[in-house]
This record gives C-alpha cells, structure tokens and sequence, in this order.
C-alpha cells in the first residue's frame, strides 16, 4: 500500500519535517530527445531530465535536480568519512605556488620559463595543472588535489606523536586542465572530489589506517548500489608504498582492469593494466637480463624478456620521454627478436627496471594464483587509495616528537606517515547511470534520488472541483510529507500524466503516485530504483483508498 511503501522509505531517508515541493517550482529544462552532444547514457540522461548543462568543455552547470543529487552522495561520502574519524575541513582552492616547490612536486619556477617545468607523471598531471598570476606577480595553482595544503596544516600544527592518529578531509571543487575532458561528469576540468589525507605514527598504523579507509569505500559503494571492484594501482610517482583504485564496472570505463577468472570467480586478484604488468614481471623475476653489444661502433642494449612478458610500449615512451630522449625514436621494437628489444644506452644509463616496462593483458596467466587467467573489465574510477609513506611529510618538514627507545624521556623527530584518499563525488554521479539508467530514464538509490517521491495529481483547478478528490489529495500529501523536508515533489503541473511519468521516470524519482481524477480512490504506484542490493527495482501496482 502507499501508507506501508511510504512508512519503508521515512524508515531509510529519515524523514521529520512537512514541507513538500511543487514540481512547477524547480527549473528543469528538459529535452523530449537524446541531443547530439551526449557523449554516454550518463550524459544523455543528465541532460535530458535537466540535471546539467554544459558551460564549456568540461565546464558543467549543475540545476537543482543535479544539486540535489550532487549534495546527497555528498552526503553519504561524507558520513562514511566521520563514520571513520575523519575530520571535515575547507580548504582553499587557490594554493601558493611555493607549496608545490615544497614538496617537490613542481620545480621552482625560474624567471622566464614558460609552464614547461612540471614533472612528469605527478599524480593530477604536471601539464593538467592550471595555475594564474595575483596582481603582485606571484602565481597561485588551482589545486587539482590537497596534499601539499593538509600538511602544510599538519607541519604547522602538530608536533607530538599523541596528536596521531589525524584524519583529514574535505568535498570540494579539483581543477585539471584534463587533455580530453569528456563524457559528462565524468572527466571534467572542474569536478567535485572528496580527498581525506591522513596522518599515523609509523607504517603500521599508516597500513591500519589503509585498510579502515579502503573498507569504508567499499561499504560506502556498495551501499550506494554498486559492486565496486577493488583494483591494484601502480603507485608512480607519487612515492608510495602501496594503492588501490575503486572502479565501476561499465562498458564506457576509461580504465582496463585485469581480473583472475579462474575457478570460482577466480583467486580475487584485481589489478590496473599497468600494475598487472608489474606483477607479471615479479612473477617471472630474475629471468630477465640486459645484454650490452656494440655494432659497428655503436652500443646497443638488448632487454631479454621471459616468454610471456609484453613491453607496455606506452609506458616505455613515457619513460624514454622523461629521459629527454624522443619516445620510442631510433627504438625498433618492431624488428626486436621475440622476448628481445634493443634498446638505446639512454636506458641503461637511467639504470631503468625492466619491470617498469612490461605488460599484462587478458589471457595471461594470473601472476597471483598461476591457475587463472585473466580477463579484461572495463572500469570507472570512481576512488583511489595512496599510502603515502613521508614523501610530502618529510619535504614538507611535517615532524612529530617521539619517545626515543631508551627512554630517558629523550624525544626524536620522525617525518609523518601520510595516506591520501579520494573519491569522484561527481563523477559517481554519473558512474551510478552508467550503471543503473537506461533510455527512460535514471535510477537512484533512495539516498541518492532528487526527491523520494512525487505525487502526481490534476492540477489545482481541476482539483478544486472535486471535493472527492481534493480530500483524497490532501490526505496523500500529507501521508508523504512524513518522507521529510524537500524529499516530496507534488506534480499539479498543468500537462498529461503521461508526460509527468515519463519525467518522473527521467529524474529517476523512486516513486512516482498517480491520482488520477476520475478515480480518486484509485493511486497507481510507480516505483523506479536501484535497491541496497544494487539491482534494478521497477515495478506499478494500483492501491485502493482503504489499502493506503
Ligand atoms: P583518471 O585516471 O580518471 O584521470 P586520476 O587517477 O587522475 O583519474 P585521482 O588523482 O586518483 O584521479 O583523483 C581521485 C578521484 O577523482 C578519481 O578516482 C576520480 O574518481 C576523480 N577524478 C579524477 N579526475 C577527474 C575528472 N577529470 N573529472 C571528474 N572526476 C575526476
Ligand atoms: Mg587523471
Ligand atoms: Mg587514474
Ligand atoms: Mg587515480
């Protein structure tokens, strides 16, 4: 019955206050068709239910239907991070150029050189990065991510050990002057992220802290209706230990994930296709050599793969590049014996790891279980872990005091053991319609939907006409506004009731109940959601008056 559907969702949203809110009230422009800019389902359906616009390339206008989406999986990453002690904060957007030369993640900036000074392969991209000028010359970056800020925090503030553990936090606007800004939401130049950084005494409680982190992902994934995939990461340049990316699973994913398919459901091994890589090579470690021969005056080097082991020729670019030499010029890979790749004495001479070049792609054998084989998923990444180790900590002089082993009451300084956490807060958005949304429309989780419910009834005049019905209306409304404030849209909009459900059905409201005039006593009930188990829950059932 309505009474029992409503009583189930005050159970899961809350609920409280009576205010309900009149669908003529909210701007949503939507489109009767898919527009040609829709680049995905996810950005189909963004704009055609009137959630966003776009401004610019990656540039999005967020209405109030997508704000109020936007807000709640806010919401919901954020009580998953105090759920975990973490601590909100606002941190500015603008940051000082000088704390990126800190923490060595820029080079200090020389009087004429152009942007051309980033490193390369920092997280967030030295050349996505998007700096600008004050009036008194000194450049300010647009923080595509907050380490150098939280630490600077943490060095300033801090100074014994019994301050830690600190988990720190905040939701808030990331700026990437990304190459391709593309698909909607979901690569954006200005996106909303949720960063936590957090800070421990030593690499046990650093580790400890990992796993309470990456358990809240999942939980808090999960809860939002989707089976996330927990993948290892490489960990770069960013100087850390160990990382984890939470992808979900969709056709339209950027990332490639190679999985362990073996029985069943295979050993659980996940990984990046250029961690896997990695993996693969440990596996077969120490079956590689580097043979150095000079032909013809010239010393060529030759890597000796093990059979099985691909060079990831992207990865082998970036790493020539970052030498100063041209990609893979004067490189035949081509030509190279199979397992053999001569290589220029650039690589040598950089004392390169061959497993920092190799590949894994579906169909090799899992370099975890040795039984399975893997397969390839195509991913969203909606999250990633970093454990950081002292790579911000100690260039940025963030110290703690601790008791020295002999005691004494002797103290010593030691550099902090940073993690670093984020999740796409806007991004999956979008990730959760790849997922759950189809040509009619959106799909939400309760905690995620725009609004619970919207009571479709005729509109006022009509309304007015009908003792019957005006009763039986005031009645409904009353019964939903229990859902709580601003979780009921009454739709009294003056059109069809088919075109009201198929907006309803558009926005992905959970539940969609329709008066219909000639029959008060009758609601048909439309219900269109993603359920806690993360499955589609679409279903109409007509109730009578004395069942609601
Ligand atoms: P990607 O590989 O997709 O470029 P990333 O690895 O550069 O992402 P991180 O630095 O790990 O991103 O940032 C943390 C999270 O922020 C990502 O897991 C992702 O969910 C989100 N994110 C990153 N870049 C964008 C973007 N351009 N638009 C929207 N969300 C983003
Ligand atoms: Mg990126
Ligand atoms: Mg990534
Ligand atoms: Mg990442």
């Amino acid at each position: 019955s309505v009474g029992r559907t409503v009583r189930w969702m005050q159970h899961v949203v809350g609920g409280g206050s009576a205010r309900v809110t009149r669908a003529g009230s909210v701007f949503t422009p939507t489109l009767a068709d898919v527009p040609a800019d829709a680049s995905t389902l996810s950005h189909g359906l963004l704009l055609r239910a009137g959630y966003a616009r776009a401004l610019a390339p990656g540039l999005h206008m967020l209405l109030p239907m997508g704000r109020r989406v936007l807000e709640n999986v806010s919401g919901a990453v954020r009580a998953a991070m105090d759920g975990i002690d973490g601590n909100e904060c606002t941190m500015p957007h603008l940051v000082p150029r000088e704390l990126w030369e800190m923490s060595g993640r820029l080079l200090p900036q020389e009087a004429d050189s152009e942007q051309g000074d980033e490193k390369e392969g920092s997280k967030g991209g030295g050349s996505e990065i998007f700096a600008l000028e004050d009036r008194r010359g000194k450049t300010l970056v647009l923080a595509p991510t907050h380490e150098e800020v939280f630490t600077a925090l943490v060095a300033a503030e801090l100074d014994s050990y019994k301050s830690l553990p600190l988990r720190l936090y905040q939701i808030g606007t990331k700026y990437r002057d990304e190459i391709r800004p593309r698909f909607g939401l979901m690569r954006a130049r200005e996106f909303v992220m949720k960063d936590m950084y957090t800070f421990d005494v030593d690499e046990t409680a650093a580790r400890e802290t990992y796993a309470t982190v990456t358990a809240a992902y999942t939980q808090l994934l999960v809860s939002l209706g989707l089976r996330p995939l927990m993948a290892a990461a490489d960990t770069g340049n960013i100087g850390g230990s160990l990382s984890h990316e939470f992808h979900v699973m969709a056709d339209v994913g950027e990332d490639a994930v190679l999985q362990c398919s073996g029985a069943d459901d295979g050993c659980g091994y996940a990984a990046n296709v250029e961690e896997a890589g990695g993996d693969m090579a440990a596996r077969a470690a120490g079956a590689a050599s580097v043979e150095h021969t000079v032909l013809a005056g010239k010393a060529t080097y030759s890597l000796q793969l093990p059979s099985g082991i691909e060079v990831n020729r992207l990865r082998l670019t970036r790493v020539l590049e970052s030498l100063g030499h041209n990609g893979l010029d004067g490189v035949d890979v081509a030509a190279a014996p199979s397992g053999a790749m001569p290589l220029e004495p650039v690589l040598a001479s950089a004392s390169l790891g061959w497993e920092d070049v190799a590949s894994a792609r579906a169909g090799d054998g899992c370099p975890c279980c040795e039984a399975g084989e893997l397969v390839e998923r195509r991913g969203i990444e909606v999250g990633h872990a970093f454990l950081l180790g002292t790579k911000y900590s100690s260039g940025m002089g963030a110290v703690v005091r601790v008791p020295t082993r002999d005691g004494g009451g002797l103290t010593a300084e030691r550099p902090i053991e940073m993690g670093c956490y984020g999740i796409g807060v806007s991004r999956l958005m979008a990730a959760v319609q790849e997922v759950h949304g189809d040509k009619d429309g959106m799909r939400w989780p309760l905690a995620l939907a725009p609004f619970v419910a919207t009571l479709i009834v005729p509109p006022a005049r009509k309304v007015a006409h009908s003792p019957e019905l005006a009763a039986r209306v005031a009645r409904l409304e009353a019964a939903l506004s229990v859902l709580g404030e601003g979780r009921v849209l009454v739709d009294d909009r003056d059109m069809s009731n088919g075109r009201k459900k198929r907006e309803a059905a558009l926005a992905g409201i959970p539940a969609a109940i329709l008066v219909h005039s000639k029959a008060p006593e009758r609601a048909e009930v439309h219900i269109r959601m993603v359920t806690s188990g993360g499955a589609a829950h679409d279903e109409v059932v007509v109730v009578h008056e004395d069942a609601a």
